[in-house]
């Protein structure tokens, strides 16, 4: 049977992992981080059909996840640093022992940074973050300033103001999203929406001070969401828009920052059903 390799087990990787294991293929899954991906960032999906009223993100990763195990796959717990074509087979960190007929990358997307002086500074000490999830086990008390004017940084506004705190969404011109998340942070008593930007950000005093035009104001959590970016290994023998056959990029890392979780799911079942296909010849 064909070998494949999936890298990444987000919304995508899951999808194509399930479908090649139910055609019979034999299926390695690259994940270096968290199983169900970006979905974990998302405080509420109210667009994937299946679940009338929506369902939080982490609840859809959860139950992505348990769908995914009860198949037959090895999982890697790796990151993918290099995908490779030797011109008859695929390879992955440059281990030359495993080769695979088929290739699909579903290593979704990167928070853009924001690019104010100081910034890397407070992530270095835990202070400032782009995703909610790393927050998952730990939530800090007081309040938050959360950083850009899209869909993620409204949902993310929400998902903070549910635990307890008290967020200023700062945006630079204007609140652009679905109606559902524009009135949602607008009648949120605990989210104050401010149009402004960051001029600068510092450690003080253990907390984190935002310069915003001429004020200093100190948080205890800065969460940046300025938008994402598609995120690949480097490929060598391999050019994503020439791409040889067997090889696919799906998901948001292909669409970048403006893909959605059935967007994702399609594509990767639409990749592995391709791919198996042309695996066989
Ligand atoms: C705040 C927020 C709210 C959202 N709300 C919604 C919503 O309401 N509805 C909706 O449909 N979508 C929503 N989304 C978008 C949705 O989460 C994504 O479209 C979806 O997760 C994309 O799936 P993916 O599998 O392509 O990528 P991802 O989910 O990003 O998964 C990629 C996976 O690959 C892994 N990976 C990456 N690089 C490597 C590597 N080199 N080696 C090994 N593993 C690697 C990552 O750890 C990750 O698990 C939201 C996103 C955010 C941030």
């Amino acid at each position: 049977m064909p070998k494949i390799a999936v890298i990444g087990a987000g919304p995508a990787g899951i999808a194509a992992s399930i479908q090649l294991s139910r055609a019979g293929h034999e299926v390695t899954v690259f994940e270096h981080g968290i199983i169900g991906g970006n979905l974990w960032n998302a405080g509420f999906v109210e667009n994937y059909p299946g679940f009338p009223g929506g369902i939080t993100g982490k609840h859809l990763a959860q139950l992505m996840e348990e769908q995914f195990q009860e198949y037959d796959f090895v999982l890697r717990r790796i990151e993918v640093t290099k995908a490779a074509f030797t011109g008859t087979h695929f390879t992955v960190n440059s281990a030359g022992n495993e080769e695979y007929d088929g290739m699909i990358l579903c290593t979704g997307t990167r928070p853009k940074k924001a690019g104010f002086p100081g910034e890397d500074e407070l992530h270095g000490v835990g202070l400032l973050h782009y995703n909610i999830m790393r927050l998952e086990e730990w939530y800090p008390e007081g309040n938050a300033l959360v950083v850009g004017g899209g869909e993620s940084s409204m949902d993310m506004a929400m998902t903070l103001a549910e635990r307890g705190l008290k967020v200023t969404l700062l945006h630079r011109s204007e609140l652009r999203g679905i109606k559902y998340l524009l009135d949602a942070v607008k009648i949120d008593d605990s989210i104050t929406v401010t149009e402004g930007s960051v001029e600068s950000v510092r450690l003080h005093g253990g907390k984190a001070v935002a310069r915003i035009g001429t004020e200093e104001l100190p948080f205890d959590l800065i969460l940046v969401a300025v938008g994402r970016e598609s995120h690949l290994p480097e490929l060598e023998g391999i050019d994503p828009e020439y791409p040889p056959a067997g090889f696919r990029i799906v998901g948001d890392a292909k669409h970048g920052g403006l893909g959605q979780a059935a967007m994702a799911v399609g594509d990767g079942i639409r990749a592995a059903m391709g791919i198996g296909r042309e695996a066989r010849k």
